[in-house]
């Protein structure tokens, strides 16, 4: 049997006449650039997140750097964040100038250590990026506190989250601004790219307006200098249909949770962790074992996906080497880096292809870890 580690064919084939007809739809408007139904997703997302204001935008990364912008970020000023996150985060960091700070992670969450923050601020400090990772929600209670006393701007990358919650607030509703990514393989994906930015503040939310359209307002007159970052309308049209099954996707990519969490509970594997607090959407269910290496290579001869979110931090990575980290400065996050691995897991998955995947992993742990401990 051989099995992705992600597969969309699935669920296009469940939902291809709705899909088909809402494109067909687009085409035959003429309306392309931000047409009806980007405003109408925009609606349905704020009311979902219970926000105010959505905006849609390019991508996830876009999302990021327009929130940036936002507040003004540039040369001189420190953003705080996580080492261990898709690259996207700290890139709109280091794309404005400014310089990003790094915070090592929960070592059972992976998410950024609240409690190691506070040592981090500096005069220079305008923002805290926490990011919401693998579908589980940052606790957000001591970081909020925290942005209140030294008052700094909080943007949570909710990219890998949409859905999730904190107590009883949604991942992205948090904070003064929330960015979220219609990357095909998030929980709500697109066929391409495409993001969206959320906020309860009015005045931000006008001006990411404008900044998306390359700062103007209105036509040929520009206030600021913004980008070219909308979300196409033939996505919205997409992302519309696929929206209406969100939370019964989320559902299911927890019960494949539920199902690897019962069975693979194992001295030499750590199952995830998520919090008390938190309700987790599993964008990704990443396992930890001391083996990673012998087990993705297991995994691979058995024709099973699997991946590595992810190898190197990104205080370690050579396009951050000015920022003046060393191996050895971020523990946690270099532990997770050397021994995490991400499995099979979207809502269409059988369990049938599970129970191959558990088998497998526990035929590896009987056989190989006995020789290699
Ligand atoms: C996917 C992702 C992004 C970027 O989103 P794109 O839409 O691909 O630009 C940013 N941050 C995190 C944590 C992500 O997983």
């Amino acid at each position: 049997m051989k099995i992705p580690l992600f597969d969309l064919k699935e669920q296009y084939r469940q939902i291809q006449g709705e899909l088909q007809e809402a494109i067909f739809e687009v085409m035959a408007s003429g309306h392309f650039i931000l047409g009806e139904e980007v405003s109408e997703l925009e609606n349905k997302i704020a009311q979902y997140l219970n926000v105010n204001y959505a905006i849609g935008v390019a991508s996830g990364s876009d999302a990021l750097l327009l929130s940036l912008m936002v507040i003004d970020i540039g040369p001189g000023d420190e953003v705080i964040t996580t080492p261990y996150t898709f690259f996207a985060t700290v890139g709109a960091i280091s794309r404005l100038g400014a310089e990003p700070v790094f915070v090592d992670i929960d070592p059972l969450t992976y998410n950024i250590n609240p409690y190691l923050i506070e040592e981090k601020i500096t005069t220079k400090t305008k923002a805290i990026i926490p990011v919401h990772l693998f579908g589980q929600c940052v606790q957000m209670a001591p970081i909020l506190e925290i942005a209140k006393k030294y008052n700094l701007t909080v943007i949570e990358d909710a990219a890998q989250s949409i859905g999730a919650r904190y107590k009883d607030r949604m991942a992205g509703s948090m904070g003064d601004l929330g960015c979220f990514s219609f990357f095909p393989s998030k929980n709500l994906g697109c066929m391409g790219d495409g993001g969206m930015v959320v906020t309860n503040n009015k005045e931000l939310a006008e001006k990411i307006k404008i900044l998306r359209v390359h700062g103007s307002k209105p036509k040929y007159y520009h206030p600021l200098i913004g980008l070219n970052s909308r979300l196409d309308t033939i996505q919205a049209a997409i992302l519309l249909v696929k929206f209406k099954y969100l939370d019964e996707w989320n559902k299911k990519r927890r019960q494949r949770a539920e199902f690897y969490n019962s069975a693979l509970s194992d001295g030499f594997l750590r199952i995830p962790y998520i919090s008390e607090d938190n309700f987790s959407v599993y964008n990704q269910y990443v396992i930890r074992t001391k083996y990673r290496n012998e087990l993705r290579e297991y995994l691979k001869s058995k024709d099973i996906g699997s991946t590595v979110y992810y190898p190197l931090p990104l205080h370690l990575q050579e396009c951050f080497q000015d920022l003046g980290y060393r191996r050895g400065d971020m523990p946690e996050a270099e532990a997770a880096a050397r021994e995490t691995l991400a499995l099979p897991i979207y809502p269409e998955i059988s369990e049938g292809m599970q129970q191959y995947v558990v088998e497998t992993i526990r035929e590896f742990l009987k056989s190989e870890v006995v020789s290699l401990s």
